[in-house]
């Protein structure tokens, strides 16, 4: 409840005229935007109307001038494995990414259950084991994630929704508030024990994966479980809240460094107002519409290519080359390649420090994935 309350707080913007409304007779002001209400409505439910086109030219540059004319102020980025994977951190759940083929050392009676919340309970340690050997060696945010925050910096970023649990927005400098983490995130634990909820931290959770301890609550001996969103799960309450104030107002969405598989996550596109331009920075296109998701009234798939495409684009490459593309459409670019470097080094100081300069026989899948993370970094912004 509460929650719900706190996220459609700041909309201050809302048009919701009282002063004007007697009891008596509904002001004008009052009609006219329960009519802008439901048209919006019908033309987002049903498709119906054509939507405005807003960009020159369905282009990067044509993104570009959108952004930089001003008309522009409440961007949403959706965000996923693939704006982590230059930052070395292999995409955790994705069925395909040779993954669960990895996984026949823990005996599971199917390779999903590793990540059931049910078979967790009873069963926590492959989990954990996994966690292990997945956990990233450093948490260095890449190029494409000070991206996002410069967004913010300049007051143009409404949310970032992120798929991602690796925490790396916030390592970037995204806060509660300019986040959704819609799969949880491993920033935080809890205690599964329903009466306890006891919350640990990051720190707290890492020492006791590499201990190769579970982790038990140390107030009620329950077990405990990083907040990310396991199968069997619900998505978090903010999920839904958020969505509901946000993309009604998103003047530009950015989808990045995801395949769009995943629902209803991948949902998400459809609910942005018709003439709200999408660009899509990403491997391969993704996300178009099918004539199933048409079917169920999923409807708002994105269309690159059609007679009829008006308002997404799709830009092919890296996260990180196509925000730094965009970066320098914008001229931000400079600015953008400073932020990077001024923060990689002050990772990297930090660990430093944390390390103490005792020990250097670090282990080497560490060091690999954190000169993986640099090379992959270095070469774009160069
Ligand atoms: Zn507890």
């Amino acid at each position: 409840m509460s929650d719900a309350q706190e996220a459609t707080k700041p909309d201050e913007e809302a048009p919701v005229p009282q002063d004007q409304s007697d009891d008596s007779d509904e002001g004008e002001a009052s009609g006219d935007s329960e009519m802008d209400f439901l048209r919006s409505l019908f033309s987002r439910t049903l498709g119906l109307g054509p939507g405005e086109k807003v960009l020159d030219e369905l282009t990067l540059d044509g993104v570009a001038r959108y952004i930089n004319s001003g008309a522009c102020k409440n961007i949403i980025c959706m965000v996923g494995a693939g704006i982590s994977t230059s930052a070395g951190i292999p995409d955790f759940r994705s069925p395909g990414t040779g993954l669960y083929a990895n996984l026949q050392k823990y005996n599971l009676p199917y390779p999903e259950a590793i990540f059931q919340i049910g078979y967790f309970k009873t069963h926590p340690e492959p989990f954990f084991a996994l966690a292990k050997e997945l956990y990233p060696g450093q948490f260095k945010p890449t190029v494409c994630h000070y991206f996002i925050r410069m967004l913010k910096e300049k007051g143009l970023l409404r949310r970032c929704y992120s798929q991602n649990i690796d925490t790396l927005e916030r390592v970037a400098g995204l806060g509660d508030t300019d986040l959704v983490e819609a799969h949880g995130t491993f920033y935080t634990s809890h205690c599964l024990s329903f009466l306890c909820r006891k919350e640990y931290s990051l720190e707290w959770m890492k020492e006791k994966i590499f201990k190769d301890e579970i982790p038990m609550c140390d107030k009620c001996s329950g077990l405990v479980k990083p907040d990310i969103v396991f199968f069997g799960e619900n998505l978090p309450a903010r999920f839904f809240t958020s969505m509901t104030a946000d993309f009604p107002r998103c003047d530009l969405l950015i989808i990045m460094g995801t395949s769009l598989q995943v629902q209803p996550f991948a949902s998400l596109v459809g609910r942005v107002p018709k003439s709200a331009p999408r660009l899509l920075i990403n491997m391969e296109k993704t996300g178009e519409s099918d004539f199933l998701g048409g079917m169920l009234g999923l409807g708002g798939g994105l269309d690159f290519d059609s007679d009829k495409a008006y308002r997404d684009v799709a830009h092919i490459s890296t996260c990180d080359e196509g925000c730094l593309a965009l970066a320098d459409l914008l001229g931000w670019k400079e600015e953008l390649q400073e932020l990077v470097k001024r923060e990689h080094a002050l990772i990297d100081s930090k660990n430093k420090n944390e390390k103490g300069g005792a020990a250097n026989e670090n282990s080497s899948a560490t060091e690999q994935t954190a000169q993986g993370a640099e090379a992959g970094i270095s070469e774009k912004t160069e």
